[in-house]
């Protein structure tokens, strides 16, 4: 494929991708929310979008399926970052990595006493990372969705999730107990591409700093 492939994923990145998309000179000639279509051409003839699942996002890139890429730190830490120049912190879909608990849960006291946690988590990676260095000993349980409902159905003492307002968290009678690391969208590039197509990406690249500082 001789034009420019960029990997993004529905939902909260896409949405605040649009605006830094447009500016960049490459937004979808439809709207990919509205469409099923997975391939979406965009106002380049030579650009097209790929909408893929936000964990595949790292995994299209590294494989040369997509030259570029929009995903989250949470997503990229999971990933490992094989094959991949991680440029610009595009500063959009901003949240942070917790470890939250039950309200009444004694959180300090259980990790003081050496206790073997249950984490529910689908940041495994990161979850252990962190457990680890606090040379905490948990019980991880892999889970793909609704983290919050683990402690109060009784499946985990605590959870390591994405926080952004914190309504998910107070709704559900959890509260934060730790900060792993603050997350956000990041632009991802093929590193093999960026030397063989360099003269086609570069300028795009450029085009998507500016319009990040534009919206500092
Ligand atoms: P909030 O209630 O605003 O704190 O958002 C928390 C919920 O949204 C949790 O289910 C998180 O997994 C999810 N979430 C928060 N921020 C992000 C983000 N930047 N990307 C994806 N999911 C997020």
């Amino acid at each position: 494929m001789s034009g420019i492939t960029i990997a993004l994923s529905k939902g909260r990145i896409l949405d605040e991708t649009l605006p830094l998309l447009a500016a960049a000179g490459v937004g979808p000639s439809e709207a990919p929310e509205d469409s099923r279509q997975l391939i979406v051409p965009t106002a380049r003839p030579d650009v097209r979008l790929v909408i893929v699942r936000a964990s595949d996002t790292p995994t299209y890139v590294q494989y040369g399926a997509a030259d570029l890429g929009i995903a989250g730190k949470d997503v990229l830490y999971e990933h490992g970052g094989a094959g991949l120049y991680q440029p610009l912190d595009l500063r959009i879909a901003v949240c942070r990595m917790m470890v939250a608990a039950p309200e009444g849960f004694d959180y300090a006291h259980a990790v003081h006493q050496g206790a073997r946690l249950r984490v529910a988590t689908k940041y495994l990676r990161a979850a252990r990372e962190h457990f680890a260095a606090k040379g905490v000993h948990v019980d991880l349980i892999k889970l793909y969705g609704s983290m919050e409902l683990a402690p109060l159905a009784g499946l985990a003492d605590a959870i390591v999730d994405l926080v952004s307002t914190g309504n998910t968290l107070r709704a559900n009678r959890l509260r934060v107990v730790e900060e792993i690391m603050p997350v956000s969208g990041r632009l991802i590039v093929n590193q093999a591409a960026l030397k063989t197509k360099r003269a086609a990406l570069h300028p795009l690249i450029e085009r998507f700093e500016a319009a990040v500082a534009a919206h500092a």
